[in-house]
């Protein structure tokens, strides 16, 4: 896989927001997507889904891996709780973007705020999902404002709702000023384009220029085109609200009801147009342990391999499955890899990635991606893999604390 096309995303979420039901929507439809072209028409991915649901397992993976228009998206489980520190800053580290999810009857609550400013300092971008559009009291609106006021975001609605409570029915996208409804059916989720409803032409074009008028303070092209009323190309559009939101400038917002399978295709578009690949990546930072001090390594395929342990999860027959994001160079099935806490090499037996309903064998994993190493006996949760020409710890807490003599 190409690695511009690779997506690692948290998907972080204040509690009874949506998290779960919009995760478990965005593996059905990728997985639905995926299976394209194999015999079975949608059932099957449902019932597998239902399977799951009932056992729980598609969301207690560490990461997981789905497909959407071509792209791998690795979705890297973040801790619902914010108390837990060290796993939401260790999640916060291992992904390149996020999805926020906002209630829009709840808007900002005070979790979200304390998650929102983690990422700041781990400097996340973000964009964001407005959901339960279909439930009472709901106003997009209001979170627009209260993400400004509350948490000093610069929310850019790429979408505006049609409807709300229960008569919400679709959205606007104001990039290509059409309409998109859903047939409200569970299964499927199929939706359509249609004109803009005569009545929304006027907000949809006044929210249109709002987004136009954020996007030029960053583009001169777009101010020149604006200036002289000539048509901006989509592309420019795209591109620009791309390097905004990569640059932390923006956050593009969408709306939906995961629960009425209305909104997270969109949402899912948006992840591939607007989040980071590990190619965008700058120069990740680690301490060196033989030079005592931090260095910057590139995130490149090519050197030494660099990739951090952020999760394990005991399994029985396998023994530890770690969880591992490699930031540079790779790893191969039936080698060795140093670990640097422990100064020891480790043996990696295999290598799989996790999907929602299989896991699939690999023979590598290269920097920028995710996988499960089984091998490694030592391995601790926060562990640096690398070699011993590269001695580096990605998180320092392992460092052996300074002996305290008394005299
Ligand atoms: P989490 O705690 O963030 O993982 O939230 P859940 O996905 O478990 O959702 C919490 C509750 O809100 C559940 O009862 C869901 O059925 C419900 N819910 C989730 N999304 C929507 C939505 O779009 N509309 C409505 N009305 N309810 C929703």
């Amino acid at each position: 896989m190409d690695r511009t096309k690779i997506r690692n995303i948290g998907i972080i979420a204040h509690i009874d927001a949506g998290k779960t039901t919009t995760t478990e929507r965005i593996l059905y439809y990728t997985g639905k997507t995926h299976r394209i072209g194999e015999v079975d028409d949608g059932q099957a991915t449902m019932d597998w889904m239902e399977q799951e649901q009932n056992r729980g397992i598609t969301i207690t993976a560490a990461a997981t891996t789905c497909f959407w228009k071509d792209h791998q998206i690795n979705i890297i489980d973040t801790p619902g709780h914010v108390d837990f520190t060290v796993e939401v800053e260790r999640a916060l580290r291992v992904l390149d973007g996020a999805v926020v999810i906002f209630c829009a009857v709840g808007g900002v609550e005070p979790q979200s705020e304390t998650v929102w400013h983690q990422a700041d300092t781990y400097g996340v971008p973000r964009i964001a999902y407005v959901n339960k559009m279909d439930r009472m009291g709901a106003d997009f609106f209001a979170v627009l404002e209260e993400m400004e006021k509350k948490l000093g975001a610069h929310p850019v609605p790429l979408q505006i709702p049609v409807g709300k409570e229960q008569s919400f029915r679709g959205v606007i996208d104001l990039i290509t000023m059409r309409m998109i409804e859903w047939n409200q059916e569970v299964q499927g989720a199929e939706y359509h384009y249609l004109p803009i409803p005569e009545d929304m032409e006027e907000t949809a074009a006044a929210w249109r220029e709002r987004l136009l008028d954020s996007l030029s303070s960053h583009s001169d092209r777009i101010t020149e085109l604006f200036l002289e009323g000539k048509e901006i190309p989509e592309d420019l559009i795209l591109r620009t609200i791309r390097s905004c939101t990569l640059a932390r400038q923006i956050t593009p917002v969408f709306c939906g009801s995961s629960l009425r399978n209305m909104g997270v295709q969109p949402l899912l578009d948006g992840v591939i147009s607007y989040l980071p690949s590990p190619a965008d990546l700058p120069p990740i930072k680690a301490y060196h342990v033989k030079k005592e001090k931090e260095v910057e390594i590139p995130q490149e395929e090519s050197g030494q391999p660099l990739g951090l342990v952020f999760k394990i999860h005991a399994d029985r027959d396998a023994g530890n499955l770690c969880f591992v994001r490699m930031y540079a160079g790779s790893i191969k099935t039936g080698t060795t890899v140093y670990n640097v806490a422990k100064k020891k090499r480790e043996r990696i037996t295999r290598i799989f990635r996790m999907h929602a309903n299989r896991t699939e064998p690999l023979d590598m994993l290269r920097a920028g991606d995710i996988g499960v190493v089984v091998g490694f006996k030592l391995a601790q949760t926060g562990d640096t893999v690398s070699s011993e020409g590269q001695p580096v710890l990605l998180e320092r807490m392992h460092l052996p604390e300074p002996v305290i003599s008394i005299s």
